[in-house]
């Protein structure tokens, strides 16, 4: 058995969109994955297609924003699966709306999935890695943490994801650790149809005027973030920490 195959994933919001593509193309790349969400049944396809190529997968429900139910899908996932060396901090929401109509539960809900997301897991995760003398922590941020109009909870949260990392590069370097961010444009994926929705658009033109503003013509598919987060747990990849990555079809401004 390659080290590869060895090396625990945990892949969160891994039901569907980029974690789904993202656990699929871990396993396929021969690491054992935990397929994490909210709803433990919801991640039975996410396991099933990785189990139909011939993976291994752990179906695993949990809230990311809540310490306890953190520490235990860890520590579930140590036991049943192996200690998690690569950590792809996927989970997601949008609460989007303008500043002045902006509730204190949209923010704190996004603040609370995405960064203290991120935060707990990492922790929980890290001291696995640091054990194992090897980690790769890879966090989801977004275009839209160069600010987006109607989504101040969400860029600021996209921002911080970017700090996050490159503290977490500082911190963990030493334990043979690396972090980095992936930073996705549009990519097709529930998120995205439901703000299609949001703004009274069909998704099909919503893509299309889309992939007008992006200058390879077309909108991201989750297999394009997959590729990006591969690369960043590839064993290659250990010398590139603390970066973030935009996928996005082109340069942003
Ligand atoms: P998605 O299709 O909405 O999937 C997100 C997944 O995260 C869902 O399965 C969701 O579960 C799960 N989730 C939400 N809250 C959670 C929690 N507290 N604990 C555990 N899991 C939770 O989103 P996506 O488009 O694949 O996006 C994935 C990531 O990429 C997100 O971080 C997103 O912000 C980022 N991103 C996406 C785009 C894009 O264009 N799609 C662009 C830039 C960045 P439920 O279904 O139960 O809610």
């Amino acid at each position: 058995m390659s080290s590869t195959e060895q090396r625990v994933a945990v892949v969160t919001g891994a039901a569907r969109g980029i974690g789904a593509a993202t656990a699929v193309r871990l396993a396929a790349e021969g690491h054992p994955v935990a397929v994490l969400d909210l709803d433990e049944a919801a991640c039975g396809a996410t396991v099933e297609q990785i189990a139909e190529r011939g993976g291994r997968a752990l179906a695993v429900g949990c809230d990311v924003s809540d310490s306890a139910q953190v520490n235990r899908a860890v520590e579930r996932i140590a036991a049943e699966l192996g200690p998690p060396a690569v950590l792809v901090n996927n989970a997601g929401v949008l609460r989007d709306n303008l500043l002045f109509k902006m509730s204190d539960d949209d923010w704190d809900t996004v603040l609370g999935v995405h960064l203290r997301g991120a935060f707990l897991m990492s922790r929980a995760c890290q001291a696995h890695m640091v054990d194992a003398g090897w980690g790769r922590i890879v966090n989801l941020s977004s275009s839209s943490a160069l600010g987006n109009r109607g989504q101040v909870n969400y860029a600021a949260a996209k921002a911080g994801m970017q700090g996050f990392t490159k503290t977490l590069a500082k911190e963990l370097g030493k334990f043979g650790i690396t972090a980095n961010a992936v930073a996705p444009g549009f990519i097709a994926t529930d998120m995205t149809a439901a703000t299609a929705e949001r703004v009274g658009m069909g998704f099909e033109d919503f893509k299309t005027a889309a992939a007008g503003q992006i200058p390879v013509q077309r909108v991201g598919e989750p297999g394009d973030i997959a590729h990006a987060v591969a690369f960043f747990v590839s064993e290659g990849a250990g010398f590139v920490s603390g970066q973030v990555l935009y996928v996005a079809g082109g340069p942003l401004n």
